[in-house]
């Protein structure tokens, strides 16, 4: 897999979707050496369920370990460090990964009481865990979602587990982009398998979860966030750490140079859980006809960037913006995405990004 290539499969058995995305990317032949300790590094911040938007879906680890055994590599563990103010065995149970570790024999790491050291991360003294120092191959599982702080949080931010309580608090103090990009220096990021299943909508503690059925692969973590941005709407400026990572060296923004490999096509969920309130007050600008979630939720990033300038309210009685397969072959004013490509106003895309659609809305129908 080239530093460029970036894999996504969409669907809804998010295991079987994790072993083909592995497959497709050929993780054993980055692994290589069978004996290899590989360490795998979810998002757990919070001890909340996944489907709440804030924490990596235990299929993801489930498919990512039954790949591995599959292809001779047993030395696997799972590490993280939930934020101070929660408990990372917590946390393990609430995700249910204490499951997980007891089907296929797998250790918790709890890096909360690992030991650490201090490192130099690029002229920044950084405190690591020795878990993660001591770990051949690291795979990075982080939710794609917002955050209150740092606008999102995906590949960069997620290596924030891997360090002490005490260098977390100082983080803080810091301001939290220049520590994070320094530190992605010294922590692994040899694979990223991001969850882009149902990620928040702007909160890292999730309860506005926005349905997307995705999952992707990345080998460069900078790339990741930068297309992490695009999928949320943000331009990179909204989001420092990103370009502070890029110019120490850990990896190019440039998205204009990624290779987009989709495994399959976006398609309907088999099930829609009920929206939230936030949510669901987006939708209302919605007329969606049996869209895929990969398409619905850019857009419902896309509406609440404009909520958030404070340019959606007015738009009440403009038309609504059709979306979904039900759409082809028919007319209407305004649309996003192919399958509306006969309507007087559509964006093509087969899904649009957020960041397309935002640009597109507002030429196309604000003020309409
Ligand atoms: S354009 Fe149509 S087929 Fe493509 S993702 Fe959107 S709704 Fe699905």
């Amino acid at each position: 897999m080239k530093k460029n290539d970036i894999f996504m499969i969409h669907g809804s058995d998010y295991r079987e979707m994790t072993k083909s995305l592995l497959h497709a990317a050929d993780l054993a032949g980055m692994i290589g050496n069978r004996k290899a300790v590989i360490s795998l590094k979810p998002n757990l911040a919070v001890a909340k369920s996944p489907s709440s938007g804030a924490t990596t879906h235990a299929e993801l680890l489930e498919g990512t370990i039954e790949y591995l055994k599959e292809q001779g590599f047993s030395r696997i563990r799972i590490m993280e460090g939930s934020w101070v103010g929660d408990s990372t065995e917590r946390a393990f149970r609430a995700a249910g990964y204490d499951r997980i570790s007891e089907l296929h024999q797998i250790p918790l790491i709890d890096l909360q009481k690992d030991r650490f050291q201090e490192y130099d991360a690029a002229g920044m003294k950084i405190k690591l865990c020795d878990t993660a120092v001591s770990s051949d191959f690291v795979i990075n599982m982080p939710v794609l979602k917002g955050h209150c702080q740092t606008t999102i949080t995906c590949a960069l931010k997620n290596n924030k587990g891997v360090i002490p309580n005490s260098e977390k608090r100082r983080f803080h103090t810091l301001g939290l982009h220049k520590p994070i990009a320094h530190l992605n220096t010294i922590a692994r990021n040899d694979f990223i398998l991001v969850d882009n299943i149902c990620g928040d909508l702007d909160f890292e503690e999730g309860g506005n979860p926005v349905p997307m059925d995705r999952i992707l692969g990345f080998t460069d973590p900078v790339l990741c966030d930068a297309f992490v941005c695009d999928t949320m709407g943000f331009s990179l400026d909204e989001v420092p750490y990103i370009r502070m990572a890029e110019k120490l060296g850990v990896g190019s923004s440039d998205l204009s140079q990624a290779e987009i490999h989709m495994l399959n096509q976006p398609s309907e969920p088999d099930f829609s859980p009920k929206p939230s309130r936030r949510v669901e007050a987006l939708a209302q600008y919605i007329c969606p006809e049996n869209a895929c979630s990969a398409c619905y939720g850019s857009l419902i990033h896309a509406l609440n960037r404009l909520d958030e300038a404070g340019l959606l309210k007015k738009q009440l009685k403009a038309s609504p913006i059709a979306i979904g397969q039900g759409c082809r072959n028919r007319s209407g004013f305004i649309g996003v995405g192919r399958c509306t490509g006969k309507f007087c106003r559509s964006l093509k895309g087969c899904p649009p990004k957020a960041s397309e659609i935002l640009e597109f809305l507002k030429k196309n129908w604000l003020n309409d």
